[in-house]
């Protein structure tokens, strides 16, 4: 049964927003994640290069491999740097990871290393059964592949390429027969919004694990007139909520920390059958409903550089691929050091920093905003997420911005 959850990333596939349904190795919990210390995902771009040219492309892909790409050895060391991390997932991603050859041994390492592995493969020619075969053989347990339309109209439209819908859905059948854990990813842009019920129904019928609902971040190719305004956002939280209850597999949501808010104030027990009187109390950010915690799914508040971070191809650190900025580079400095120590990851991880909106909310230290978003409208990664539609408690109403009223915030 499907359980409706977010919290925050594919940077660059924001696989590992939310806990989803995987749990740290170790024999640990979500909840015993100490964010300040290990994130719960990495993302590693193992290369830009991708023979796809999609419209909203964070990473603004790029038809040949660099010559400044990490080398295969210094991919082994991050890996390693990865393990003494704490044993995050690692996504694999890109560009298209299988423009690389060394991508299997790298696979194979991460694995052997015992990191929970999920691959990022682009739908190109490269993704042939045989590879998904091979893949699986390194012993990668996830694979994530995008589907951006319910019909090969949709989709091809925004990936750029014919035949990429069918290719995709193939790969998905060979990849549940493989065994592998199966996320969809789908990116909600005004695109496709309309589009949302019929492609769930696809995911669906493909028998996926997780259905990964990426809210467009204007980063890369992709542009701020295709984002969803904050009312649409809210009515999207409000159907996948229910949509997600009854669905066949796990819905998540990247770049919408303020999905949580939606869930929270639906789900919570003491506030189901209140008035419209907001909530007045403060949550700790790490869980905070032992009801949605008993349904197995934790709410947890990762965020870009908040639980979650991104090694670039060329070895820079950034929080996530959807917030570019750059706090290091493992090639001169411990990946363990920029996470942990840098200046704008702590920053990241203090919701006392936040400003605006976000800064006087209830739910900052749970939603947070998305922090990529904020910094790809204002230019400010600390200022409020400009998505979202909530107005807290004694906030003044922002001027032109769609306000969530109190009838509509349990809808
Ligand atoms: S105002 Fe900010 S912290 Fe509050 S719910 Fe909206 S995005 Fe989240």
């Amino acid at each position: 049964m499907a359980r409706a959850d977010d919290a925050a990333s594919r940077g660059g596939a924001h696989i590992g927003d939310s806990p989803g349904p995987y749990r740290p190795a170790r024999g640990g919990t979500f909840f015993d994640v100490d964010f300040d210390r290990s994130p719960f995902t990495v993302a590693w771009e193992i290369t830009r290069a991708c023979a796809l040219a999609c419209i909203h492309c964070r990473a603004s892909a790029i038809p040949r491999r660099s010559a400044s790409e990490l080398t295969t050895e210094e991919g082994i060391d991050l890996i390693d740097q990865i393990v003494a991390l704490g044993t995050p997932i690692l996504v694999v991603t890109g560009g298209d990871p299988l423009m690389r050859d060394d991508v299997y041994d790298l696979l194979e390492h991460a694995s052997g290393r015992g990191l929970r592995v999920a691959l990022s493969p682009s739908a190109t020619g490269r993704l042939t059964r045989p590879a998904l075969e091979r893949i699986k053989a390194t012993g990668a347990q996830m694979l994530h592949l995008s589907l951006d339309g319910s019909s090969a109209d949709v989709h091809d439209r925004f990936r750029g390429v014919h035949g990429s819908f069918d290719r995709t859905l193939a790969r998905a059948r060979d990849a549940v027969e493989l065994g592998f854990v199966l996320q969809v990813g789908t990116t909600v842009s005004r695109h496709n919004v309309h589009d949302l019920e019929a492609i769930a129904e696809r995911v669906a019928a493909a028998r996926v694990n997780v259905w990964t609902l990426f809210f467009l971040v204007p980063t890369g190719r992709a542009q701020a007139e295709d984002m969803l305004d904050p009312l649409e956002h809210e009515r999207v939280f409000h159907w996948l909520r229910e949509y997600g209850r009854g669905a066949p597999f796990h819905v998540r949501t990247i770049a919408a920390q303020h999905y949580r808010r939606v869930v929270i104030e639906a789900e919570r027990p003491d506030r189901a059958h209140q008035g419209d009187a907001p909530p007045r109390w403060e949550y700790t950010g790490t869980g905070f409903s032992a009801s949605v915690r008993a349904g197995g799914s934790a709410m947890r508040g990762v965020n870009d550089g908040n639980g979650f971070c991104f090694v670039g191809h060329t070895g820079e650190v950034c929080p996530s691929g959807f917030l570019p900025i750059v706090a290091g580079n493992v090639r001169g400095q411990p990946l363990a050091e920029i996470y942990r120590d840098s200046s704008l990851f702590r920053a990241l991880r203090d919701p006392t920093r936040l400003k605006g909106k976000c800064g006087a909310c209830e739910y900052r230290a749970v939603c947070g905003g998305s922090r990529a978003r904020a910094h790809a409208v204002t230019g400010d990664f600390l200022a409020s997420d400009p998505s979202c539609a909530y107005v807290p408690t004694g906030h003044p109403k922002p001027a032109g911005v769609g306000e969530l009223h109190s009838d509509t915030r349990r809808a």
